[in-house]
């Protein structure tokens, strides 16, 4: 491995290596290598022909008063851990060789450097990215690797990658963590026992609104507050900030979705440390986690739709009322749809005395009750008189909406097995309603499945919807509820047109 000092031979290295046509990464480091540093150095290395580590304690990042001077500098042992690495070379230039005399030129970020580290440590990233141009120039690889750890740092370089032009690519590693979940850094090695002790928190902190997130919580606001809370149980260690925003402007988010991030700082001691994690599906790779990130935008695809960071779509879905396209949209079952989010995010329906069971008619829009929320057919004005309320925004706060028995099976021929396990739901969802007095059934065919699946009568024994008709429109019975503990419950049926009862053969049999 070469040594290099000099800037005039770092360029003339580069040079050279270009001209043999073979590809150059590099890897920038200020030292005091680790685990981090070499997962980076590895990746390099499998992907490009000739890997620069550059070694450089960078005055111009560091604040007055920050630990510039004790910095860890373990140059001996850092270059005896790339030689192991078979790095190609070293770039370890002096402070007067990278700003000589007269330097006055800087790179001046934007608005994504001023939260964050930006705001705790001003001047910090116009050192880093002026830095990062200057390396980026004299080598000008083809490929330069950061790590996540300094995920601020990560996405800002991207942005002078773009914004000026640079003709690289930027590869970003997930961070390197302790066994016990300490992320890798330099600066660890200022803490006592003690303090590495206590520096656990950050991480703690963030694998806790991980695991809210993966149970469901997605409100910023609580996962911060959660995570404040672990940090004031550690008494040596003081918290400076923590965050959760998106990646695109590091804004705060109202809600996690798939990608955004959490950020802490904290002080242990006089050891200043941070952190990150990128919330995501559980069980997601590292890698997956940071493409998420970085894309930038919400993947809508298979792998981040899980239960928690999918609320809020849910929560679109669900006041959209699109409610069943939402429980097969989390492939929940519906009981737990209804414990975990539903009720969590709409606590009166805890009241719930009336519940609506099936949907009118799909097909036809006119008569989508959730389609058409103001609209006013009959149907809709039918429906909202026998529950008592003026408008559907009403409605949706006071009534479960549950599509239990036409819509968790798709299709136009619906088999009667699937039908029979979709009632199996609905008895299911029903018992999670223990006050309820009333049960609205949309639709006969939805009336039909109800006497068969629910009420388990034979198709002999089902009255003709017609006989139980009143004068208001509604069919409607008293009817024993094995799933109510054998209650007696009043049941509402309505009429109205549905698309052919070809669902179920034998309801197309009994309506024939
Ligand atoms: P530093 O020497 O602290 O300037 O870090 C040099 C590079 O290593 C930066 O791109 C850091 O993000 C990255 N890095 C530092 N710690 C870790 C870690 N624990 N895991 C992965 N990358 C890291």
């Amino acid at each position: 491995m070469r040594l290099i000092t000099s800037i005039a031979d770092l360029q003339g290295f580069a040079h050279q290596t270009r001209a043999a046509g073979k590809s150059l990464a590099l890897v920038p480091t200020m030292g005091a290598l680790h685990a981090g540093h070499l997962s980076l150095v590895r990746q390099a290395k499998r992907q490009c022909d000739v890997v620069v580590v550059s070694i450089f304690v960078n005055p111009m990042q560091f604040g007055r008063g920050e630990d510039f001077s004790r910095y860890p500098r373990t140059r001996e042992k850092d270059l005896e851990l790339l030689g192991g690495y078979k790095v190609d070379a070293t770039f370890a230039p002096s402070v007067a060789e990278m700003y000589p005399e007269g330097f006055e030129t800087f790179v001046e970020p934007g608005e994504l450097a001023t939260a964050l580290e930006g705001a705790a440590r001003p001047g910090h990233f116009r050192g880093v990215l002026t830095v990062v141009l200057k390396l980026f120039n004299l080598v000008r690889p083809d490929a330069a690797y950061f790590g996540q750890k300094d995920f601020q740092q990560a996405l800002l370089v991207r942005r002078l990658v773009e914004d000026l032009n640079l003709d690289m690519r930027l590869v970003i590693s997930p961070t390197v963590r302790e066994p016990d979940g300490l992320a890798v850094s330099s600066r660890n090695a200022y803490l006592s026992l003690e303090e590495r002790a206590a520096a656990l928190v950050l991480h703690r902190s963030l694998r806790q609104a991980e695991e809210l997130v993966h149970t469901g919580e997605t409100e910023t606001r609580k996962l911060l507050d959660e995570m404040r809370k672990v940090f004031a149980v550690e008494p040596r260690a003081q918290l400076d900030y923590v965050a959760i925003v998106d990646t695109t402007k590091l804004q705060p988010v109202e809600r996690v979705t798939a990608g955004c991030v959490a950020l802490v700082a904290a002080r242990v001691g006089t050891t200043r440390l941070i952190d990150n994690l990128i919330f995501g599906p559980p069980g997601a790779s590292p890698e997956t986690l940071l493409q998420l990130a970085l894309s930038g935008r919400p993947v809508a695809d298979a792998r981040t739709r899980i239960p928690g960071l999918e609320t809020d779509a849910l929560r679109l879905k669900i006041e959209a009322c699109r409610d069943c396209a939402a429980i097969s949209f989390i492939s929940l079952p519906p009981r737990q749809f209804l414990t975990k989010y539903l009720k969590r995010n709409y606590p009166d329906l805890n009241a719930v005395r009336v519940a609506v069971v099936g949907r009118d008619a799909p097909n036809r829009p006119e008569n989508y009750l959730y389609e058409n929320p103001a609209g006013s057919n009959h149907f809709v004005a039918g429906l909202y008189e026998l529950v008592g309320v003026k408008d559907f925004a009403e409605f949706r706060t006071r009534f479960v909406l549950t599509d239990a028995i036409r819509c968790h099976a798709l299709g136009l021929h619906v088999p009667e097995k699937a039908l029979a396990n979709c009632a199996k739901h609905l008895s299911e969802e029903l018992k999670l309603f223990p006050n309820l007095d009333k049960l609205v059934v949309l639709g006969e065919d939805a009336y039909l499945q109800f006497q068969q699946f629910i009420l388990e009568r034979s198709p002999a024994a089902i009255k003709p919807f017609a006989g139980l008709l009143q004068s208001n429109g509604w069919a409607g019975e008293e009817v024993r509820l094995a799933a109510l503990g054998e209650r007696v419950v009043r049941v509402f049926y309505c009429y109205h047109p549905t698309f052919g009862y070809h669902r179920s053969p034998s309801i197309a049999a009994h309506l024939a």
